[in-house]
């Protein structure tokens, strides 16, 4: 089928690759691409954070953590490790269900907690390098095919395609009148220092983190909803290096190496649904806020089987 795939962003290309694969022909129109989008800003650690709903994003992790994994060992270029991390709680709370869909999840020790804390585990999952994985998505999707266009979107019904999957990020809620599509920023900070092991607090209000690449290591974070700032702001700045310090008492600020700032793409839940228009099919993938790197795979795969019963009925 011909396939119009808005946004080039983590969403849009992992789903132009999936419908390339399954032979359809697909064009991906996008009003910037890589390395300019929210996507290049992701720390980016496979870890389901700021999304709903739960039931479904469980599922959608769990099928892009395989995926990740498998091309962590397939493709080199791709820059996706595995590495372990611990994650820190200030309560004991119920375990994640994503924990049986994991190579390794276990329960910390209490003498493995830092004082402050009182409950955590430790997992591993992929941890994806974006200044590699953003180009290897564009190569792949035009190996495979893809065409690939510069083209702002005033409004969907300007495409004609048999199927139009909407990927456009924070850009829906222009797009689709969505303004249920809200910022979340985030602040970071690359160190040329490894911690071993990745440590982590991501709950909303706390949010530390500390994501071992192999280049350097990102420290975050903040959540600020609602927040259209792009600036570097001094004060989170040290907010994070402060958060992270209780973590990872070993942490060495002279060897901070740079710092960025992105909007994620927050919605009450995901978006991730069919529009039959007259003309055909719309399929809306947008508002993955903090997890839009795990939920990749699994939700271009949704879009997939979503136009396979539709088309079929
Ligand atoms: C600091 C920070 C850290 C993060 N860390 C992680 C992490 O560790 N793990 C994780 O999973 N996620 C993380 N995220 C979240 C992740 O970055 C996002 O969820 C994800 O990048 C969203 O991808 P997307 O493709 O939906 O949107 P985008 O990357 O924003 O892409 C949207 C695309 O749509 C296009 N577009 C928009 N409107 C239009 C229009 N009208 N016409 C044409 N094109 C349009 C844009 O130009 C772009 O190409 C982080 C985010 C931030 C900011």
């Amino acid at each position: 089928m011909d396939c119009v795939v808005i946004g080039a962003g983590v969403s849009g290309l992992s789903c132009a690759i999936r419908l390339l694969e399954a032979g359809h022909s697909v064009r991906v129109l996008a009003r910037e691409f890589s390395p300019h989008l929210v996507s290049d800003q992701a720390a980016a650690i496979w870890y389901p954070f700021l999304v709903h709903p739960v039931e479904k994003t469980d599922r959608w992790g769990a099928e892009t953590y395989t995926e990740l994994m498998r091309l962590g060992e397939v493709e080199p270029n791709s820059g996706i490790t595995m590495r372990f991390g611990r994650e820190y709680l200030r309560e004991q709370v119920e375990l994640p269900g994503w924990r049986e869909d994991i190579t390794h999840f276990r329960v910390l020790q209490a003498n493995e907690i830092p004082n402050g804390w009182v409950f955590g585990w430790e997992f591993q999952s992929p941890i994806i390098e974006m200044q590699h994985y953003m180009p290897w998505l564009l190569q792949r999707t035009r190996e495979l095919g893809g065409i690939i266009e510069q083209k702002e979107i005033k409004d969907l019904s300007e495409i004609s395609a048999e199927i139009i999957v909407n990927c456009s990020g924070i850009g829906a809620r222009e797009l689709c009148s969505d303004m249920e599509v809200k910022p979340v920023r985030g602040q970071i900070i690359y160190i040329e220092q490894d911690p071993g092991f990745g440590r982590y607090d991501q709950q909303p209000e706390t949010l530390t983190y500390t994501i071992p690449r192999r280049d350097c290591t990102v420290l975050g974070g903040t959540a600020q909803s609602d927040d259209w700032s792009l600036e570097l702001r001094d004060s989170d700045r040290e907010y994070i290096l402060s958060k992270c310090e209780a973590v990872w008492p070993e942490l060495d600020r002279s060897k901070i190496i740079g710092e960025s700032v992105g909007l994620r793409p927050s919605r009450s839940e995901v978006r991730l649904e069919a529009q039959k228009t007259i003309d055909g099919l719309i399929i809306h993938n947008y508002g993955h806020g903090g997890a839009g790197v795990t939920l990749s795979w699994g939700c271009a795969d949704e879009v997939l089987r979503i136009i396979q019963e539709e088309t079929e009925n």
